[in-house]
């Protein structure tokens, strides 16, 4: 089982965690992204940027819901539904349409948007641990599986 399990002692460490997922992304791909308020996720998905090669900013979609970025040929979505009141919002918002198309889509707070966002191929979960925090990297399909033994060692 392609399980990873580990410490990031600061931010550079999250940041390289992120870059090191780029090559195992792959078109239709879903990722959660557990964790508490602070414990990095919006970090991690901007070093999975970075290490994509994008360039330009990425913005937590605390409040847009949805942040698109087109990058190394790939669509990827990455959502934030910490705000939700109720998980209808998430068809109010439209937003089945992303995860039926062939993007990669990050999930924050997956669910508060529970039963209609669409299941995880691969769970991150990280937890503040000392002045650092703990990641476990869980594949949860067969989509999935074969995504984790491409994360870069
Ligand atoms: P979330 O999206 O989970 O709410 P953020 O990614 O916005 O969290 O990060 C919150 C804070 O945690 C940021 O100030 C970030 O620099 C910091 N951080 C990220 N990774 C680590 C780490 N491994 N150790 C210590 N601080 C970190
Ligand atoms: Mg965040």
């Amino acid at each position: 089982d392609p399980s990873l399990h580990t410490h990031l002692a600061d931010e550079t460490d999250t940041l390289a965690l992120g870059a090191a997922l780029a090559p195992a992304m792959a078109a239709g791909l879903v990722i959660y992204l557990q964790g508490d308020l602070g414990a990095g996720k919006t970090t991690l998905v901007r070093g999975l940027l970075r290490g994509l090669g994008h360039t330009g900013s990425v913005k937590s979609p605390t409040y847009t819901l949805i942040e698109p970025y087109v990058v190394s040929r790939l669509d990827l979505y990455h959502f934030d539904f910490y705000r939700f009141t109720s998980p209808e919002e998430f068809l109010d918002a439209g937003l089945e349409e992303y995860f039926s198309a062939q993007g990669v889509c990050l999930v924050e707070w997956p669910q508060k948007a529970e039963p209609y966002v669409s299941p995880a191929d691969i769970e991150i979960r990280l937890a503040i641990d000392g002045d650092g925090r703990e990641a476990l990297i869980r594949p949860l399909t067969d989509t999935g599986r074969q995504c984790a033994i491409k994360i870069a060692k």
